[in-house]
């Protein structure tokens, strides 16, 4: 069998024999009569992260494959792996769930294909192909304007798609995904958004587009994606941790994106994440903004008493705690938008498992229900613009 991590978005260590006995602590033999191949998770570029995996193993049909990732413990969200199951797929399209274990610290998992090839990932591959096909689609239409607003670290185009005509009382939405590469299904559900957009024969994004200009900046940290990174920037950086004072050098995404913003004006702003280990669809607010206001509060609660009617896999129940009034992060995107421009901004969160209150045993959370809760997202926005301002 050969295991392949060579490609955008690819990362895995392969073990030798010698260094899986020492880091798994059991013998060569003992790791031989498994069956097992032993893996290790590799970090960040420029940063000490561990999480994201992703490679291809081929090898003959019907032959059984069985991965053991012996440091899965000493990752940097170590919950991500209870009650998880790893992520598989054939074509990169239909994604589906194999049997996973977490124990000892060691996350293993097996599966016998029916064919050659099939690649494994922490959560489905979103690709730069995929990326750039959006970004085609969205150029051809009539309807959509794609514009370059900056460069990553590594020079790559930062780009933005823009949907409906400026006028005089126009509101602007953003909605911005994957700052943290490895959470693709930030992505999945960005082109849920954007593909509900393109679409004119829709009323709602008919009647959406009559009151507001919509700007999508579907993959904010591309070089992380590329280079298989879990959290950071090919800089090292935690973008969404760079908002108050982003360096033009280390986190030029950031810089560019606030000069955007502050050139377009924002009414409503999302920032599209996934979270390692809540198995549950969830916003997080600005409760801890010093410029907190009851205004901002009943946006909020309306924003997603929506979403809910909108989708039901979203809820408010479970999520994160709340921050102490005063004591929001404002190097998070959507505390310092929230805060800078006195307007509606949320971060949203998808599971990596799946939605513990809607189970799906085949697939857990998956890209389709990513791209559904995109779509989603535009009915709640549809229903709060009057409120904005
Ligand atoms: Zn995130």
């Amino acid at each position: 069998m050969e295991i392949d991590a060579g490609f955008d978005g690819g990362s895995i260590v392969v073990l030798d024999e010698e260094r899986a006995a020492s880091a798994g602590g059991r013998s060569p033999d003992a790791a031989r009569a498994s069956g097992e191949i032993d893996l290790s998770l590799r970090p960040d570029n420029a940063a000490d992260f561990r999480q994201w995996f992703c490679f291809k193993s081929s090898g003959d049909p019907g032959e059984r494959r069985a991965f053991r990732i012996v440091d899965a413990g000493a990752s940097e969200y170590p919950d991500g792996w209870e009650d998880y199951r790893a992520c598989a797929s054939y074509d990169g399209e239909d994604w589906f769930r194999v049997p996973t274990r977490f124990e000892d610290g060691a996350l293993r998992f097996r599966f016998t294909p029916s064919r050659r090839s099939v690649t494994f990932a922490a959560y489905a591959r979103y690709s730069i192909a995929r990326h750039r096909r959006l970004l085609g689609r969205a150029a051809r239409s009539p309807h959509a304007r794609v514009d370059v607003i900056g460069e990553t670290a590594q020079g790559r185009p930062l780009s933005m798609i823009s949907f409906g005509r400026e006028g005089p009382s126009t509101l602007h939405v953003w909605m911005i995904a994957r700052q943290h590469p490895g959470e693709t299904m930030a992505s999945w559900c960005a082109e849920g958004v954007v593909l509900r957009l393109l679409d004119r024969d829709d009323p709602a994004i008919s009647a959406l587009l009559e009151d507001a200009v919509v700007h999508v900046v579907p993959w904010v940290n591309i070089d992380g994606g590329v280079l298989g990174n879990h959290r950071t920037n090919a800089a090292g950086r935690d973008l969404n941790r760079s908002w108050d004072d982003p360096d033009p050098i280390a986190a030029p995404e950031i810089f560019a994106l606030r000069q955007a913003i502050r050139d377009q004006g924002v009414d409503l702003f999302l920032d599209i994440h996934g979270d390692e280990a809540l198995p549950y669809v969830f916003a997080a607010g600005c409760e801890g903004n010093p410029g907190f206001s009851p205004r901002i509060a009943t946006l909020e609660s309306d924003f997603t008493s929506r979403l809910l009617a909108a989708d039901p896999s979203f809820q408010r129940d479970k999520g994160y705690d709340p921050d102490a009034p005063g004591e929001a992060d404002l190097s998070c995107a959507a505390n310092f938008i929230g805060e800078r421009y006195d307007c509606l901004a949320l971060t949203l969160e998808m599971p990596f498992k799946d939605d513990a209150n809607h189970p799906d045993r085949r697939r857990g959370w998956s890209p389709g229900r990513s791209d559904t809760l995109g779509r989603a997202l535009l009915d709640a926005t549809l229903l709060t613009l009057p409120e904005l301002r």
